[in-house]
C-alpha cells in the first residue's frame, strides 16, 4: 500500500546527505533501470546532485565496476582504482 500523499516523507540524498522531501527528490537506481520497480528500494538524490550527475555518460559504468571488483575490494582501494581507470579511459575529470 502506498503511503498517504499528504504525509511529508523525507529521503536522504545519497550524494550529499541532505534530507529532502520525497516529492522533490529524484529516484536513483544504481542499475540504471528505473522502470522495473519490482522488489526494489530506490536510492534518492536531491535536485542539485542529480543535475551534477547527468553530465557524465554512464553507458560503460557497470562494466567498469565489474572490472574493478566494486564491492569486494576495500573502498579506498576501489576509489583509487576507479579514478585511475576513468582517467585512463576518458581523460581527467576536470571540466573541459
Ligand atoms: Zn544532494
Amino acid at each position: 500500500m502506498w503511503p498517504s500523499r499528504n504525509r511529508t516523507e523525507t529521503v536522504t540524498c545519497l550524494a550529499c546527505g541532505d534530507q529532502v522531501t520525497r516529492s522533490k527528490a529524484r529516484e536513483y537506481d544504481k542499475h540504471g533501470d528505473r522502470w522495473d520497480r519490482e522488489d526494489k528500494a530506490f536510492e534518492h538524490l536531491c535536485k542539485e546532485c542529480h543535475r551534477d550527475l547527468c553530465h557524465h555518460p554512464r553507458n560503460e559504468l557497470e562494466d567498469l565496476l565489474v572490472d574493478l571488483e566494486a564491492g569486494s575490494v576495500p573502498t579506498d582501494r576501489f576509489l583509487a582504482d576507479y579514478l585511475a581507470a576513468v582517467e585512463d579511459r576518458y581523460g581527467t575529470l576536470e571540466e573541459q
